[in-house]
């Protein structure tokens, strides 16, 4: 089905029940076609443990740690120590998904900021880098970053959405850039105007599985093996073949993630 190699998914979420009925076969399925490594990133408390089960039996999977911003306000101090506490395991690559979400508006404003910062803390201590999450709040969370940048061991915005203007701005707070299934979309303007004010060196490739399937399965659950159609779009920007696109991305992704290396050694 995929004619590329070296395929690295940088934000998935294969613990979501919408994959319970065909989890292990389509998994299992995922070297043969080209994926080469995820990193399945929690978004509650229990999806950072489930992240770290996904690590522990499937080869090609990693774990990141952290809690979305909709669910920060079950968020206690405890459960931070158990997570500083997981890293010690080295498929741990990332602390994440952490930020803020001014949209879906889960957790109070007040809430929210109080532990994205501690969580990017989390990151500092335990020398990890970190998946940020932001909707709808562009300033506050460029603010935030900007508060820790010189102490973060690497940050990732994840499904990035806003401006071309703002990517520069958080590159040069030291920002990388998650670009998943919206490139392909029709009314993806903004985004595809941001990859092109980038260099592909400041890419990364993810679905965001299940969500966020690139045309033409947009709507649909969406999978690490729908990447190519993500590839083929940045190829089109940056005038490479879709395979360059793979392969540059493949090389950030073990450059941002030091874990992923090491573990392949
Ligand atoms: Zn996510």
């Amino acid at each position: 089905m995929n004619k590329y190699t070296g395929i690295i998914d940088t934000h998935a979420h294969y613990d979501d029940t919408s994959y319970n009925e065909d989890r292990v076969s389509l998994l299992s399925s995922m070297p043969e076609n080209g994926i080469e490594a995820v990193v399945n990133v929690g978004a509650t408390v229990k999806g950072a443990y489930q992240s770290i089960e996904l690590a522990k039996k499937y080869e090609h999977f990693f774990a990141a740690v952290g809690v979305h911003p909709d669910e920060v306000h079950i968020l206690t101090e405890e459960e931070i120590e158990i997570f500083a506490a997981s890293t010690a395991y080295e498929k741990v690559v990332a602390i994440g998904e952490i930020g803020l979400d001014y949209h879906n508006m889960g957790s109070d404003k007040e809430t929210q900021h109080k532990w994205f910062k501690r969580q990017l803390k989390l990151s500092i201590a335990v020398k990890l880098p970190v998946i940020i999450h932001s909707r709808d709040a562009e300033k506050d969370t460029e603010d935030i970053i900007r508060e820790y940048s010189d102490r973060l061991y690497g940050c990732l915005m994840h499904c990035y959405s806003y401006s071309a203007e703002s990517a520069l701005a958080l590159k040069k707070l030291g920002c990388k850039f998650g670009i998943g299934g919206v490139i392909t979309f029709k009314n993806g303007k903004k985004l595809k105007e941001a990859v092109d004010a980038l260099e592909l060196e400041d890419i990364m490739l993810e679905t965001d599985a299940p969500y966020l399937s690139p045309e033409p399965y947009r709507g649909k659950r969406n999978s690490s093996l729908y990447i190519p159609y993500i590839a083929e779009a940045i190829a089109d920007i940056k005038k490479v073949t879709p395979q360059e696109v793979i392969d540059i991305t493949n090389a950030n992704a073990k450059k941002f993630f030091p874990r992923l290396t090491d573990w392949e050694v």
